[in-house]
């Protein structure tokens, strides 16, 4: 758990206000405070030194009201059970958003997986994916890329799986390699959905794109990717950071350059970058720059209620799950600071991910024109309705995300019935 907030307490607060908000009993909605499942695994993986290390894994699956659960797994030395219980609740609350047939799950595995070889982190997926095994499959959990995993990872998940199934079974997982049953435009989803919605709330608040200032926070899938198509739409990416620190360009940053450098080789950070006319600055720095817009997409707690006051942005698009803390939000609300919420912002990477499985059991494949189109209708489609809801409900754009997701998990919950 980062930074000593605990995300799971973070997003219950949320859930109470968004159902108190649509005038909910607790009857009513009691059930999402608790995961549906929590499953905690020991990972035995035998290192390239011959020695054998333990690792912690964990999957929570939130709510399956909606359909199967579906989120990510993430690889990262502070991964925890609470961490992992919130991201999972955050996953119901997106699918929803964007009215896709999923409940939320999540994974994670407690380990640094810079300090891991390829084959070592192969075997650790694979024990992992053998270990889970019981509780996963297309029709109950479908996990995905997140933190430090990628499409090769899930290549190696599939695999274990299938095996272990006694036939192939792509469905099981999202954010494969295309050849073994991944989706066109899955690789950039996440970072296509937050462009949209950097356009969208623009055009809401009239604030011309091309040359707005832009600050991303995380260079890795959904940042980077992010800030390469708002350099592409004509906006200034003037600050980008990983885990390394960050930079600074007041003239804007060659994002092309910049991605196509990082993605080069395995393990390459920005603090290996240089470019003319670059400073150097630190994490911290990059969320109060002087800028338009500011897209934290690393990790939660970022955004907290001291870091906040010095934010200059006008708009906050989290890439990021639940990067900004309850007190944090406080603080950007009353500065009259919009932002769009993660489970929505960050939504076009499940959306994707959704196209993924359709396809996998169907054994089609759709063009990337037709993976993209639907994409940006279903994002701009959630959008209106979260800003609709927020508008008439007189909140912000979290309360109408929220409100929007809730109340469609608790009107299925309700027509199901509890059996
Ligand atoms: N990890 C991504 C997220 O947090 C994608 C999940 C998925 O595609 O299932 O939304």
């Amino acid at each position: 758990m980062a930074n000593g907030y605990n995300p799971y307490q973070e997003m219950l607060e949320v859930l109470d206000e968004a159902a108190k908000k649509l005038g909910l009993e607790e009857n009513d909605y009691v059930q999402l405070k608790y995961p549906e499942r929590e499953v905690k695994v020991a990972i035995p993986v035998e290192m390239d030194d011959g020695s054998i290390k333990v690792f912690e894994g964990y999957r929570v699956q939130h709510s399956g009201v909606r359909g199967p659960y579906k989120g990510g797994i993430r690889y990262h030395q502070d991964v925890d059970m609470d961490e992992v219980k919130a991201l999972a609740a955050w996953m119901s609350f997106k699918c929803a958003v964007v009215d896709i047939p999923y409940g939320g799950g999540k994974g994670g595995v407690t380990v640094d997986a810079t300090k891991l070889s390829r084959k070592e982190l192969e075997r650790l997926t694979r024990k992992y994916a053998a270990l889970l095994y019981p509780v996963i499959g297309p029709e109950i959990d479908i996990p995905a890329p997140d933190v430090n995993t990628n499409a090769e990872i899930m290549g190696w998940f599939m695999d274990t799986y299938s095996t272990l199934r006694g036939h192939l079974s792509p469905g099981v997982v999202t954010g494969k390699p295309i050849p073994i049953g991944g989706s066109l435009g899955r690789g950039e989803a996440t970072g296509r959905g937050v462009m949209l919605m950097v356009r969208e709330i623009a055009k809401k608040l009239h604030l011309p794109l091309e040359g707005a200032k832009v600050a991303v926070q995380g260079a890795g899938n959904v940042g980077g990717t992010a800030a390469r198509l708002l350099h592409r739409e004509g906006c200034k990416v003037v600050a980008l950071s990983d885990v390394s620190g960050g930079i600074y360009s007041e003239n804007g940053l060659d994002m092309d350059e910049i991605m196509d450098f990082l993605t080069a080789q395995r393990g390459r950070l920005l603090k290996d970058y240089d470019a003319p006319g670059l400073t150097r600055i630190s994490n911290e720095d990059l969320l109060t720059q002087d800028v338009d817009i500011l897209i934290p997409a690393a990790l939660e707690n970022q955004i907290t209620e001291e870091v906040a006051p010095h934010i200059k942005a006008r708009i906050v698009v989290e890439g990021a799950n639940g990067p900004t803390t309850v007190g944090g939000d406080r603080v950007l609300e009353e500065k009259g600071v919009v932002v769009v919420p993660d489970i929505l912002a960050n939504s076009g990477g499940v959306t994707v991910s959704y196209f993924e499985w359709v396809q996998n059991l169907q054994s089609f494949r759709w063009e990337e024109e037709e993976i993209n189109n639907r994409l940006e209708n279903i994002m701009i489609k959630a959008f209106n309705e979260v800003w609709n809801t927020a508008v008439e409900a007189e909140t912000t754009l979290r309360m109408g995300a929220y409100m929007v997701a809730v109340d469609r998990i608790v009107t299925a919950s309700k027509m199901r019935g509890l059996s």
